[in-house]
């Protein structure tokens, strides 16, 4: 089984924004629905304060409580690491919504639980998710976090990094280089 994660570098992130729109257009998100958002948050203390851009969106958890918390099993992790839910299986319960700690999911106007899914059907074909794809200044990457020749493992092992919320255990697969 693969670890399949994201790394982005928050030096090269300008918050453009062309990941969000990428990602609505690739996958239809509906209208008032988003499956990612940029976010900015000031780090550092007056007067040594700065502004770091967050590319934010479902982190693939490695100890994903929506996926604890689902009573239909309608929510999985795949072979790649990749958390996804079964349109079919799901009774749009919202029990996974209410569980996820970074608000990355929401349920779709058909009556099913959606959010980020990496690009799976991209990554099957041995793609980029559309985010990473488009990103103007290539400060996205994605990849097998088990591989430790590919690019993010290299990156992760060379940069200081941190993930949103590590305090509470649920292991994201989404790391913002320093
Ligand atoms: S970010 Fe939320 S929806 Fe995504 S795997 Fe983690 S808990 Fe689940
Ligand atoms: S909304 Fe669907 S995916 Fe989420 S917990 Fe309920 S059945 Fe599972």
């Amino acid at each position: 089984m693969s670890r399949y994660g994201m790394v982005i570098d928050t030096k090269k992130c300008v918050g453009c924004t062309d990941c969000v729109i990428a990602c609505e257009t690739e996958n239809n998100v509906p209208y008032g629905f988003s499956r990612s958002w940029v976010n900015q948050i000031a780090i550092g203390k007056f007067p040594d304060t700065k502004v770091e851009i967050l590319s934010e969106r479902c982190n693939h958890c490695s100890n994903p409580p929506c996926v604890h918390v689902c009573p239909t099993g309608a929510s999985y992790v795949n072979e790649l690491g990749i958390v996804l839910v079964d349109h079919d299986k799901c009774i749009g319960c919202k029990a996974c919504v209410e569980a996820c700690p970074y608000g990355a999911r929401y349920i779709h106007p058909d009556g099913y639980a959606d959010k980020c899914t990496f690009c799976n059907h991209r990554v099957e074909k041995g793609e980029d998710p559309a985010c990473v794809a488009v990103c103007p200044t290539h400060s996205m990457y994605f990849g097998d976090l088990d591989d430790p020749n590919s690019e993010v493992s290299k990156l992760l092992n060379s940069r200081e990094h941190h993930t949103i919320l590590p305090e509470i255990g649920t292991e994201p697969k989404i790391f913002y280089l320093k």
